[in-house]
């Protein structure tokens, strides 16, 4: 597997921002994965996982040591009994080939994964889900296992951990650190949802009317914090529109900040914290990000 030097990162986020990685490699199986950990901690180099980028804020001075990227490290195997349907994926799978096996067989996880950027590993890393009263409606409830590169000093170890080993919570997982997400095994019941696919319609109907998705952007920036919704928290300050640089607070949904273009990771820092500081001193609520910030 090549070992590149000094590539630009913006393109392998949703942002499109970032600056260079100084190494960078794209694994396509666990063995590569494992090469690209013993390069890094052979030469000393401290080592960063990106999957889809969809849910990063890449540094303008860029990510220091090696960044192993896993979108070339995907594909699926689907494993069928009487009573359910499961699907191995590795890491890099996107959600989006996921959400096919299940509409495919017309089963309820089609629905929450409906417009869900990113990648399985990062879906499980997030936690990821959505806000709406669904069952499911987070990556943990249909997680069966997960096969992580166990990372602790120089010891490399591949494990599977049955999903009660992991701690869920909102937006986060816990219990598989240090280390790499290689694989991931997805299931649900064989019940079939016969109107699925017109959910899967309307679902993508509504985020589109929603959100803006015609513009770079990671998502929600902001976590809800409990008992209420960044969003109105961030609109109710009059803040839509806020801009620093190119980066702006959405006009179509508050809790998004797009890039309107030449925005730099700095900008959006700055709209961050503006938003943040101003959401505290008007409705006294602290907001925390959910955006990972990589890198200087
Ligand atoms: C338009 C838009 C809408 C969105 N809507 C939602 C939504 O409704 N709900 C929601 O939950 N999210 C949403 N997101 C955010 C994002 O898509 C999710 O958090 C997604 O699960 C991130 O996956 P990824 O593959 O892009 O991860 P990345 O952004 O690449 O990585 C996220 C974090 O996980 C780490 N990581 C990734 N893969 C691995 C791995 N295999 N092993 C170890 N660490 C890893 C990275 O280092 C980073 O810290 C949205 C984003 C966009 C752009």
């Amino acid at each position: 597997m090549e070992i590149q030097r000094d590539i630009p990162l913006a393109d392998y986020t949703s942002w499109l921002i970032g600056g260079k990685a100084d190494f960078f490699c794209l694994p396509k199986n666990a063995e590569e994965v494992e090469e690209a950990v013993r390069y890094a901690l052979a030469n000393a180099l401290p080592w960063t996982v990106l999957s889809g980028g969809s849910n990063v804020l890449v540094s303008d001075e860029g990510i220091a040591g090696l960044t192993i990227c896993l979108r070339r490290m995907n594909g699926l195997q689907i494993v069928e009994s009487d009573d359910r349907v499961s699907i191995e994926c590795l890491a890099g799978t996107g959600k989006s080939d996921l959400l096919k096996v299940f509409l495919k067989h017309k089963l309820a996880p089609a629905l929450f994964l409906a417009g869900l950027p990113g990648d399985v590993g990062g879906g499980v890393v997030m936690n990821a889900g959505v806000s709406e009263a669904m069952v499911p409606r987070e990556f943990h409830e249909i997680v069966e296992w997960v096969e992580v590169l166990k990372i602790e000093g120089r010891d490399l170890r591949r494990v599977i951990l049955p999903k009660d080993d992991i701690r869920w919570s909102y937006r986060h997982s816990d219990g598989w650190q240090p280390g790499i997400v290689l694989r991931a095994r997805l299931g649900w019941e064989k019940k079939a949802d016969p109107e699925i696919l017109n959910k899967v319609r309307d679902a993508n109907r509504v985020r589109l009317s929603k959100q803006p998705l015609d513009m770079p952007s990671c998502g929600s920036v902001f976590v809800n914090p409990p008992g209420h919704k960044a969003a109105q928290l961030i609109d109710g300050c009059g803040l839509k529109g806020f801009k620093i640089g190119g980066a702006q607070v959405s006009l179509k949904h508050a809790n998004f900040i797009v890039n309107t273009g030449g925005a730099t990771a700095r900008d959006v820092k700055g709209v961050i914290e503006h938003v943040r500081q101003t959401v505290k001193s008007q409705k006294g609520v602290e907001l925390r990000t959910e955006v990972i910030w990589l890198g200087r």
